[in-house]
């Protein structure tokens, strides 16, 4: 059985702990490591920004090995696979077919079980939701609980428990996905400028076509420029049909950062004028690849880079139209006392339902990426102020900084998600540095 210590660090920096991994690559390895320590959790690529998938007294079940197509009924559009699986070597399969997840996130070295455990969402959240949507069963072992099959007809309560429920339910070994028909792996990207956040945000939320993936690049080095920027909307091009390509991508070490950080707010406001420049002369109608479209950091990898070994913090956040003005109202005027240094804005559409701890309303998703400054992070405690006021709902596995407070706070379905979970398992046997800091 391979065991081992890893000195292991979140993807934003926050937190590093000696971690205890255990790598099973059969079934009975799973029991078995699983009943070695009183504590535990699964552990995915460990691309989550915060400590979501280890903990210093947890011991981390890698399930890399379970990396196999279990079975495709292409009449049925389902597929069954391990959870180990990553999403581009799912994608090397399903597109041979032009079917995929429209809900996998924005890099394609995460696995299908993180996705699952995170609820993740893609570009097209407006339109599709999160992955939720397209989940149908999920083998799961739980070290006292034993083996389940889950689904809306069989433990529906785990099921949904499981889903977003950060590995706190237990392992997830296996997963049925409903897959969607993809017309072409060539999208036609349309850019328009904007000229404020009020600008931007009204062609976002008025964006109701669903055949396009509308997002937007916002500018925050300054006040003068707060909000100009492009929206980006990625249109299947069905007329270029391109069958089961996907090219050729190399998985690079994007977690290990410079040792000092080279984001300052002249570094920003440079590179912000560059690119902006850069869009600027840019032709306003583009055909771009799967590649290029869904996943957007590959080949951009060194702007985390930069963040240096203090690393950084993203903030995402769920933000009703109701609320929005005053929100960002409010935003401006704390942003103008305490002139944060933010590297990245971005906004796009989000539908679906709100439930437990689950990323997921009808609303609009802001996020923001700041430096890991002091300054920053009083600013940002102000933003978890208006998060509670504004009844916004802060992304937990982006932002590690939440702590139990703003989290309950938010999310309206915490205590009934913790009751539920203590009900099911009364010991809590699986932890992460998250569900603890969060009392989960
Ligand atoms: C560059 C980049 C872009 C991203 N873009 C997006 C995006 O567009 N949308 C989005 O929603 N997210 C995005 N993310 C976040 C990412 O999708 C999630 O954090 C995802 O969970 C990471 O999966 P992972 O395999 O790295 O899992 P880890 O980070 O290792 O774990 C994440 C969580 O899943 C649990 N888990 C993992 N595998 C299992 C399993 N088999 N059984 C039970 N629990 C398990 C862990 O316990 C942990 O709670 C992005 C991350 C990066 C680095």
């Amino acid at each position: 059985m391979n065991s081992e210590k890893k000195f292991l660090t979140s993807f934003d920096k926050s937190y590093s702990a000696n971690i205890f991994f255990k790598k099973p690559d059969k079934y009975r390895e799973i029991e078995n490591h699983s009943r070695s320590n009183k504590n535990i959790i699964t552990i995915g690529s460990n691309y989550s920004y915060a400590p979501m998938g280890f903990d210093k007294n947890s011991l981390a079940i890698d399930l890399s090995s379970f990396n196999r197509i279990i079975d495709f009924n292409l009449d049925k559009k389902e597929i069954t696979v391990e959870a180990g699986l990553k999403i581009y070597d799912f994608l090397k399969f399903t597109l041979k077919y032009n079917l995929w997840l429209p809900q996998i996130p924005g890099y394609p070295f995460i696995t299908l079980g993180g996705i699952v455990a995170t609820n993740s969402h893609g570009k097209s959240c407006g339109t599709h939701g999160t992955i939720r949507k397209s989940i149908k069963k999920i083998q799961l072992f739980h070290k006292i609980n034993g083996w389940l099959d889950l689904s809306e007809n069989e433990n529906k309560e785990i099921f949904d428990l499981t889903i977003g429920g950060f590995g706190l339910t237990g392992t997830i070994v296996a997963i049925t996905f409903k897959l969607t028909e993809l017309e072409s792996g060539i999208f036609e990207t349309h850019t328009e400028e904007v000229k404020s956040f009020e600008d931007c945000y009204k062609k976002i939320s008025d964006d109701k076509n669903e055949k396009t993936f509308t997002y937007s690049w916002n500018r925050a080095d300054s006040i003068k420029n707060f909000g100009t920027g492009f929206i980006y909307k990625n249109k299947l091009n069905s007329n270029n049909k391109t069958n089961g390509y996907l090219r050729e991508i190399k998985q690079k070490k994007i977690s290990s950062f410079l040792p000092l950080s080279l984001w300052n707010s002249l570094s920003v406001n440079i590179a912000n004028n560059i690119y902006y420049k850069i869009q600027k002369m840019k032709k306003n109608k583009l055909n771009e690849d799967l590649i290029q479209v869904i996943f957007p950091y590959i080949g951009r990898e060194s702007y985390f880079k930069l963040f240096g070994s203090k690393g950084f913090i993203e903030s995402q956040i769920l933000v009703s139209s109701k609320n929005m003005r005053m929100f960002m109202d409010e935003f401006l005027n704390i942003f103008k006392k305490h002139s944060p240094v933010i590297t990245l804005f971005s906004l796009k559409n989000m539908s679906g339902e709100h439930n437990y701890l689950r990323f997921e309303e009808n609303s609009v998703c802001v996020s923001f990426d700041f430096t890991n400054t002091k300054k920053n992070m009083e600013f940002m405690s102000l933003v978890d102020k208006l998060c509670v006021k504004y009844k916004a709902i802060p992304s937990i596995i982006k932002d590690s900084r939440l702590d139990k407070k703003t989290v309950s706070d938010c999310y309206i379905y915490y205590q009934d998600f913790k009751n539920k979970l203590k009900n099911y398992d009364n010991k809590r046997v699986y932890q992460s540095a998250i569900s603890n800091k969060l009392d989960l």
